[in-house]
């Protein structure tokens, strides 16, 4: 419609005086059988199956790839578990060596151990002597799928204030 002030007589809502009141009715039927037609076009948002439930994704346990057999590492209670039920691939909470440096294995950390293989640890602290240091853990698995981990340190020293 152009857009020039002035609206078809379709579109006025109200009489025409100068029709017969028999017109203004039919007039007034034919606009709210449009407006009825105008409203049963779909929705962009409707026509949904509300009674099919969504089931919460699984995926939110997945924190990487098992480095032995490429399948799903998931978050379980006392460890990183390999999904994969002939491998034995864990990383466990409970950590021995993490333990010793006084730090944890944490989802962050088993994250980044599993994409990178390596995870870089800063203030980490040696229970045994009690210095304070950052390093870096690698990830490595033995032919029986355990898990094993190594301290490395940049090879370059930066002097941090
Ligand atoms: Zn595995």
């Amino acid at each position: 419609m152009a857009d020039d002030g002035w609206i078809s007589a379709d579109d006025y809502d109200g009489d025409i005086p100068f029709l017969s009141d028999e017109e203004n009715r039919m007039r007034a039927l034919a606009r709210q059988a449009k407006a009825d037609a105008a409203s049963d076009d779909e929705l962009p948002f409707g026509g949904f199956d509300n009674s099919e439930k969504i089931e919460a994704p699984v995926t939110s346990d997945v924190v990487g790839e098992c480095p032995c057999c490429g399948s799903q590492v998931v978050d379980r209670e006392k460890a990183f578990f390999c999904n994969n039920y002939d491998c034995n691939f864990a990383l466990w909470k409970n950590n021995k060596f993490f333990q010793a440096i006084s730090k944890e294995m944490t989802r962050d950390v088993a994250e980044e151990l599993l994409t990178c293989g390596t995870v870089r640890l800063d203030g980490c602290k040696s229970v045994k002597t009690g210095n304070t240091f950052n390093c870096y853990v690698d990830l490595t698995v033995d032919e029986e799928e355990r898990a094993q981990f190594a301290i490395r340190f940049p090879k370059k020293k930066y002097r941090r204030q």
